[in-house]
C-alpha cells in the first residue's frame, strides 16, 4: 500500500518527483535483497542526494512514525535491507561521491552510495590500498559494508571494514547530524560512537559520509592453489601455516560440490579430482612474499597436496583468485533458490564444523556446497534447494539450527560477516544470552525512542 498522499506529497517537495518511487512496477526491484526467500513489498521508495535532505526525510519518517528501511546496493545476505511491510526505503545509491582522497594522513572521505571497488580503484590509483574486498565489491556501497561490517577475501591479514573505519557522519532518526571520529590516528576522547553505528544494520542511524584509513599498497603478491584428496588435510595445511606464524593475505577454501559449479560457469582449469582447493595469497615485500610462498608451498607439499599450481603472472592470479570469487555465483546457478550462511568458528574449531555440516547434509538429506574464509574460521555452507519445496526448506531450517548450535557450542558466531537482519535473528539471544540483549535493545530505544529504523530487523 502505498504511503499517505500527505508523506509522498512532502518527500516530493524534498527530493523531488523524479526520487521517489510508488507504482509496484517501480518498487519490485527494492522488495528483497540478496537472501533467498525473503520478499516485501515497501510503501515507497526515496533516494536522497544530501545529508540535509536525509535530515529531511528522518524527521518527516520520525514525526509521522513511518518505518524506515536504509538500503544501499540491496546486496546484503540477511535481509537487512528488505523492507518492512508499507515502509519508506531511503536508497543511498545517488550519494556516490569520492569527496576527498588525503595524500597527508592517508584518508579517503566518501558518501554511502561509492562502491567498495570504487574506493579500490580510487585508492589504487594514488598508489594507496583498501583492503576490504567483499565477493560483492563491484555493487555493494561502503554505506552497506559499515552498516555490515563487511568482510572478504583478505580479511585474515587485513581485517575487516571496521579496521578502516575512521570516523563517519550519521543522521539520527530525529534529524539530527553527528559526526564521530577524525583523521587522528589516536583518539579516546568520550565513547567510541562510531564503532556503535559500524554492524549497526541500519537500526540506529542513516550513515551519510565515512572517512576511512587507506595503507601503502603491496608491493609484490604471490597467489597459488592447492588440491587435497581430503578436506580435512585442506584444514591441516591452514593450521600448519598459521603455527608457522605466516599469516597470508589470502587462505580461501572450497569443496567439491563448489569446485566443480565453479569450474562449468567459470571454466578456469581446476583440479576435479579432489575434495578440497586452497586458495593462498601472501603479499607485501618481495623477499618476504618469496619466503612465506615457498614456506606455504612446501607445508602443502608436505601434508601430502594433490597438486600445487603458483600463478605465473598477474593474469593468471587474477583468474585463480576469480575460482573462490566465482563461487556464490556458480552455486547460486544449480538450483532456484541458494542459502547462504556464513557460521564461523575459532580457526582450531574449523575441521569439526566442516565435518559437521556434511554430516547435517547426509541426515537431511540436502545439497550442499561449501566454500569460504579458512583463514578466518568463516564458512559459507551454501544450501542448494527450491523454497517453493516446503517440505525440503523445513529440512534446511532444521539443518540450519544444527550448524548454528554446533558453532555457538565450539566458541564460535552465528554470522561472522553477513549479519543477523531477518534471516538470523531467531538465532541471536541464543548466541547474545541475557545482558547482551538487554544492553543492545535499550541502546537502540535510546537512539531510536519511536522505532522507525529497520522494525523487526536484529531484534524485536
Ligand atoms: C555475491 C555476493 C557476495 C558477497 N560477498 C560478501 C563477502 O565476501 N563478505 C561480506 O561481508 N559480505 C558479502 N556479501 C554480502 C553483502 O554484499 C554485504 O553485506 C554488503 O556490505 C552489503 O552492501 P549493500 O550496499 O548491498 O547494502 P544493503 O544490502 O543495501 O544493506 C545492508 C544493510 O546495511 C544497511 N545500510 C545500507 N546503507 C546504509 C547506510 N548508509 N546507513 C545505515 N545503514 C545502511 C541496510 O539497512 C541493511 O541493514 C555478498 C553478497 C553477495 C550477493
Amino acid at each position: 500500500m502505498p504511503l499517505a498522499e500527505k508523506i509522498l506529497a512532502e518527500l516530493r517537495r524534498v527530493v523531488g518527483d523524479e526520487n521517489v518511487l510508488v507504482t509496484p512496477e517501480d518498487l519490485i526491484p527494492y522488495s528483497f535483497d540478496g537472501t533467498a526467500a525473503l520478499q516485501q513489498m515497501p510503501g515507497c521508495v526515496v533516494f536522497a542526494r544530501t545529508t540535509e535532505q536525509v535530515a529531511s526525510i528522518l524527521r518527516l519518517a520520525n514525526d509521522t512514525k513511518t518505518p524506515i528501511v536504509t538500503r544501499g546496493s540491496g546486496t546484503g545476505l540477511s535481509g537487512g535491507s528488505l523492507p518492512s511491510p508499507d515502509c519508506l526505503v531511503l536508497c543511498t545509491v545517488k550519494m556516490d561521491k569520492i569527496l576527498e582522497l588525503d595524500r597527508a594522513n592517508l584518508t579517503m572521505l566518501v558518501e554511502p552510495g561509492v562502491t567498495t571497488l570504487q574506493i579500490a580503484d580510487a585508492a589504487a590509483a594514488a598508489g594507496l590500498f583498501y583492503p576490504p574486498d567483499p565477493g560483492s565489491m563491484k555493487i555493494s556501497t561502503i554505506g552497506g559494508n559499515v552498516a555490515e561490517n563487511s568482510g572478504g577475501l583478505r580479511g585474515l591479514k587485513y581485517g575487516v571494514t571496521r579496521n578502516y573505519v575512521m570516523g563517519m557522519e550519521v543522521v539520527l532518526p530525529g534529524g539530527e547530524v553527528l559526526w564521530t571520529g577524525n583523521k587522528c590516528v589516536k583518539d579516546v576522547a568520550g565513547y567510541s560512537l562510531k564503532d556503535l553505528f559500524i554492524g549497526s544494520e541500519g537500526t540506529l542511524g542513516v550513515i551519510t559520509k565515512v572517512l576511512l584509513r587507506l595503507i601503502p599498497k603491496p608491493q609484490a603478491k604471490k597467489t597459488m592453489v592447492a588440491s587435497f584428496a581430503q578436506m580435512d588435510r585442506a584444514a591441516e595445511a591452514v593450521s600448519a601455516i598459521i603455527a608457522a606464524q605466516i599469516i597470508p593475505c589470502t587462505l580461501e577454501f572450497l569443496d567439491r560440490m563448489t569446485i566443480h559449479c565453479v569450474e562449468a560457469y567459470a571454466k578456469i582449469g581446476l583440479p576435479l579430482d579432489c575434495e578440497a582447493l586452497l586458495l593462498m595469497e601472501t603479499d607485501g615485500h618481495p623477499a618476504a612474499v618469496a619466503e612465506e610462498a615457498a614456506q606455504m608451498e612446501k607445508i602443502c607439499r608436505d601434508i601430502g597436496c594433490l597438486e600445487l599450481r603458483v600463478a605465473k603472472d598477474e593474469a593468471e592470479a587474477t583468474k585463480l583468485a576469480s575460482a573462490r570469487r566465482a563461487a556464490f555465483s556458480a552455486l547460486a546457478r544449480v538450483s532456484p533458490t541458494t542459502i547462504l550462511e556464513d557460521a564461523t568458528v575459532p580457526r582450531s574449531e574449523l575441521a569439526k564444523m566442516i565435518r559437521l555440516v556434511e554430516a547435517v547434509a547426509k541426515k537431511y538429506n540436502l545439497k550442499i556446497g561449501t566454500f569460504g574464509h579458512m583463514g578466518d574460521g568463516n564458512l559459507h555452507p551454501t544450501f542448494l534447494t527450491d523454497e517453493r519445496n516446503k517440505e525440503e526448506m523445513h529440512r534446511v531450517e532444521e539443518a540450519f539450527k544444527e550448524i548454528f548450535d554446533e558453532a555457538i557450542r565450539l566458541g564460535g558466531t552465528i554470522t561472522g560477516e553477513h549479519g543477523v537482519g531477518l534471516a538470523k535473528k531467531s538465532f541471536l539471544p541464543k548466541f547474545a544470552g541475557n545482558a547482551q540483549m538487554r544492553v543492545m535493545r535499550e541502546l537502540r530505544r535510546a537512539l531510536d525512542p519511536r522505532a522507525i529504523l529497520n522494525p523487526g530487523k536484529m531484534f524485536d
